[in-house]
């Protein structure tokens, strides 16, 4: 297998269900979620048994678009109740970078412009379109040329937005709160102001949703929090249940440009696997049906709560997505480590090397939660002990 870095976790799960994975000698506490996937957690038995029926009536048929199938059907018109009247179209394809990819095609298309404006220390994924809308040259740089024409606001603070969103920007790309840089949340004030010169210049405003949506902050979509309303919406990751599934979400109006010159304007095989619908219709059934979402301020003001410790500076983050903030990098990677020899899987995040991220399954119990922070705290003072 093709390796991505030198140093991989390297666990070998044999099984896993609710919070916890299985390795031949030991248990692991899932904090991570599989980056922020599994919400419903592992083998949840109501997405098993949505697979399991859907495996009995077909797999794939046709490429996406072509025939009517039920389940997509069903998981479209879901979330467009769920959604305001300007987002009622979804294309469905298979992962947050290629949803990332087909909003930017369809912004390009449907405004007849070609620069993007995205936030610096943003991630939207890994493909050509998506990397080019990184600021961090460590990551792309290696890949020049990418799309050219890109300019980077700073988040939160609104010095720039009318400088760099122009009537020649296609659309401009906001993580609600940004994954990457360590879970920090836009503020409404200043995702009014994009809203506004997006409206007055044209371009496109695009949600990436793709870690925050489908419960994780404690709403089905961020921006239901934020009193802004994005004109695409982007999911991925939760979005599938635990099968890989991303979309994009706009008006008719909008969504109608990929239909026509040139016809097939957005094309996948695999886009909207019925599998993968299945199951995300099945989450997004059990999100509703057992109120997880209202479960989630409880959760995470108990995470709050106990994760109290003089080298914990401060927590950022909004709901089951939450980062612990250290002064100091090396102590922050120590206990890291220190915890997944514990049996705690909790990560780090790409711009940010100071902090500990926490993601776990939604439907973590508080007891679970108060397991989780004492070996998170225990962990912070060993090493406390190991420097003294
Ligand atoms: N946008 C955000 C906010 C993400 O967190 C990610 C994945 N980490 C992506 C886009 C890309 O998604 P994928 O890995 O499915 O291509």
């Amino acid at each position: 297998m093709a390796q991505t870095s030198d140093n991989p976790l390297a666990i070998e799960i044999q099984k896993a269900e609710g919070v916890y994975l299985y390795a031949e000698n030991k248990t692991y506490i899932d904090c991570i979620s599989g980056i922020s996937v599994s919400n419903l957690g592992h083998s949840n038995p109501v997405i098993n048994e949505a697979l399991k029926n859907q495996i009995d009536k077909h797999l794939h048929l046709m490429v996406y678009g072509e025939m009517i199938q039920s389940t997509q059907v069903q998981l479209a018109e879901k979330l467009a109740a769920y959604l305001p009247s300007n987002l009622q179209s979804v294309y469905f394809v298979n992962s947050g970078s290629e949803a990332i990819e087909g909003a930017m095609k369809l912004a390009k298309r449907y405004t007849g412009r070609s620069r993007f404006v995205a936030q610096e220390y943003a991630y939207h994924g890994s493909t050509h379109g998506a990397l080019s809308l990184m600021s961090e040259p460590y990551f792309s740089h290696s890949f020049a040329p990418l799309l050219p024409g890109i300019d980077f606001l700073r988040q939160n603070s609104r010095s720039k937005i009318n400088n760099l969103i122009t009537r020649e920007t296609a659309a401009v790309f906001i993580e609600p709160i940004m994954g990457e840089k360590g879970y920090l949340p836009c503020t409404i004030p200043y995702l009014q102001a994009i809203r506004k010169r997006c409206d007055e210049t044209g371009a496109l405003l695009i949600f990436d949703e793709i870690q925050t949506g489908y419960g994780r902050t404690g709403s089905l979509f961020a921006f239901q929090d934020l009193e802004v309303v994005p004109d695409v919406l982007v999911l991925a990751k939760g979005f599938g249940g635990g099968l890989p599934l991303g979309a994009f979400i706009s008006s008719n109006k909008i969504m109608e440009v990929l239909t026509d010159n040139p016809v097939l304007g957005h094309i996948t095989t695999f886009g909207g696997h019925p599998l993968s619908c299945a199951a995300s219709l099945a989450a997004l059934n059990y999100l509703h049906d057992e109120s997880v979402m209202a479960t989630i301020p409880e959760k995470e003001n108990l995470f709050r709560n106990l994760l109290q410790h003089p080298k914990i500076k401060r927590i950022d983050g909004k709901g089951l997505m939450l980062a612990l903030v250290f002064e100091d990098t090396q102590f922050c990677r120590k206990v890291i480590d220190a915890c997944v020899e514990s049996g705690l899987l909790i990560d780090w995040f790409l711009y940010a090397e100071n902090r500990i991220r926490l993601s776990p399954p939604l439907i973590i119990s508080k007891e679970q939660i108060e397991i989780v922070s004492g070996i998170i705290i225990e962990n912070i003072q060993k090493q406390c002990n190991l420097e003294q």
